[in-house]
């Protein structure tokens, strides 16, 4: 297995404490795998502050080359990474090798050409006798930090935009979830020249709080919770760095009356549950129209309840586990404190799995209220909440009374309303009659605490750049 990090082209073991990987299907030590030191820390930062200017120069259709060229190593070892990812998240193998990886590769592709295609106001002579054109250059050595959920995906959505616009990057995935950006980075050793891309491992506090205030990094790119988000912000406030903050969702599904209730009742069963129900976009806190409520929460809760746990190989298996048992415990937390209300109703599930790992039975809570937690917070595990409501501006003020702005969706066979309340809806993104459903070509990222920046689509490149004038006097 491959536990070395990419520092300056080089891979090296790290030189600080050493922490357990786990297997969470199975709650067993994959692997133990040493940190990185502050002075690797500071070797890595220092190695792509020397690779930026050779980087930043090299033309757009070169850093596409390489771009594509890590593409097509990614899908010429996409059984091994999948099985890597799996083994690490407890993901079904299946969905990792099928959902996942081919969307990694296209998001390498689609910013290797969104590289070649930058835009901007056109030059003119906007003072008489002097010719104004605008630049997108680089920003310089970019810190990305990922979280354990999508572990590739999210160094996908990371790294390929940071590189294509011409950074370098200092990359750390989660502690949790190392195994696949670590094969990544060996992977990539030859692609790109030394320096470029560097990947370190080690938990937050040891190696992300050196990396991300390390003077010479100049964008700090976090996919992660709320609380780590404004840690960063606070602590690099003084460095004036640039930030791009994915952070923590809420989602709303709001489901009319005129709604296909069985394709509403499949999508949540699939977008509600997907991961674990582990994705800040998950379909996880339902507003259903009164006039369907109950037959709505029975459609549910008997869909939900066949939805089948296991391994990861096992074919059949739609639930993974949670990603580690303070997790798991942090879920169940949730549910006990919501089931301690006397007014919301247990359709389905409630409790962790026995057994080894760290399972957690999915789980619909129905007739939860507005104010209670379990609409409020970010439960982040296989567990939907259901509400009913009367008519189209209680719910729109529902939806938007949050503190999460990421995404949204809502079921509805009316044109009309649906644009309607598309147009009022404060999320990043509205799904009209499905969810869940992203394409490198379009945006994914938040409002409010959500955070801002885009991931993936030419806004997401154009997060990665700054945008300078230059101006010729005749
Ligand atoms: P987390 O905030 O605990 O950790 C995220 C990363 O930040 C990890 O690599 C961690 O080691 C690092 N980190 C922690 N403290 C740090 C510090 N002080 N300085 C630098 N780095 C630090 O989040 P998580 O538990 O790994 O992931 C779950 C969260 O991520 C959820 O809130 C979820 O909604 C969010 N998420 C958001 C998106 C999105 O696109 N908006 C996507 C996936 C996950």
């Amino acid at each position: 297995m491959q536990t070395s990090m990419l520092i300056n082209g080089q891979l090296v073991a790290g030189e600080g404490a050493s922490q357990a990987v786990l297997d969470p299907a199975s709650g067993n030590t994959l692997v133990d795998i040493a940190e990185a030191s502050e002075a690797q820390v500071d070797a890595a930062v220092r190695a792509a502050h020397s690779a930026f200017p050779g980087w930043a120069q090299t033309a757009p259709k070169d850093r596409a080359l390489a771009l594509l060229k890590l593409a097509d190593t990614l899908d010429a070892h996409a059984p091994e990474l999948a099985k890597l990812e799996s083994d690490n998240c407890g993901k079904p193998l299946q969905a990792a090798l099928n959902d996942e990886l081919p969307a990694i590769a296209d998001v390498f592709r689609f910013f290797a050409g969104a590289a070649r295609c930058l835009g901007g106001s056109a030059a003119g002579e906007y003072l008489p006798g002097h010719t104004s054109m605008i630049r997108r250059d680089p920003v310089g050595v970019v810190a990305s930090i990922a979280p354990w959920n999508y572990p590739l995906m999210m160094l996908a959505w990371k790294v390929a935009p940071a590189l294509a616009a011409g950074n370098t990057v200092v990359l750390k995935p989660s502690e949790l979830t190392p195994l696949t950006a670590l094969r990544l980075g060996e992977l990539a050793q030859g692609i790109f020249p030394p320096g470029v891309l560097n990947l370190v491992f080690g938990r937050g506090a040891t190696v992300g709080t050196p990396l991300v205030q390390h003077p010479k990094v100049r964008m700090v790119s976090l996919t992660g919770s709320i609380a780590t988000g404004s840690g960063i912000i606070a602590g690099t406030a003084g460095q004036v760095k640039r930030l791009h903050m994915e952070l923590g969702g809420k989602a709303p599904v709001i489901i009319f009356d005129d709604a296909d209730i069985d394709a509403a009742v499949e999508g949540i069963r699939t977008f509600g549950y997907y991961n674990a129900g582990q994705d800040c976009t998950a379909a996880c806190r339902i507003y259903a129209h009164q006039a369907i409520y109950e037959r709505f929460v029975e459609k549910l809760g008997a869909a939900v309840a066949t939805l089948k746990h296991g391994p990861q190989g096992d074919d059949s298996t739609e639930l993974g586990p949670l990603v580690s048992a303070a997790h798991r415990d942090r879920v169940a937390a949730f549910v006990e404190r919501a089931l301690a209300q006397p007014h919301i109703r247990l359709v389905t599930g409630g409790k962790a799995i026995a057994g080894g790992g760290f399972f957690f039975e999915p789980t619909v809570l129905a007739d939860v209220r507005q104010d209670d937690e379990a609409v409020r917070r970010e439960i982040f595990g296989p567990v939907v909440t259901v509400t009913a409501f009367s008519d189209e501006d209680q719910v729109l003020e529902w939806a938007n009374d949050s503190d999460y702005g990421l995404a949204s969706s809502l079921w509805t066979a009316d044109v009309g309303r649906a644009h309607r309340l598309s147009a009022r809806l404060q999320y990043g993104c509205t799904w009209v009659n499905t969810h869940f459903m992203l394409v490198s070509e379009m945006p994914h990222g938040g409002q409010k605490h959500s955070g801002y920046g885009k991931d993936m689509s030419i806004y997401g490149l154009e997060d990665y750049t700054c945008v300078r004038h230059v101006m010729f006097k005749h």
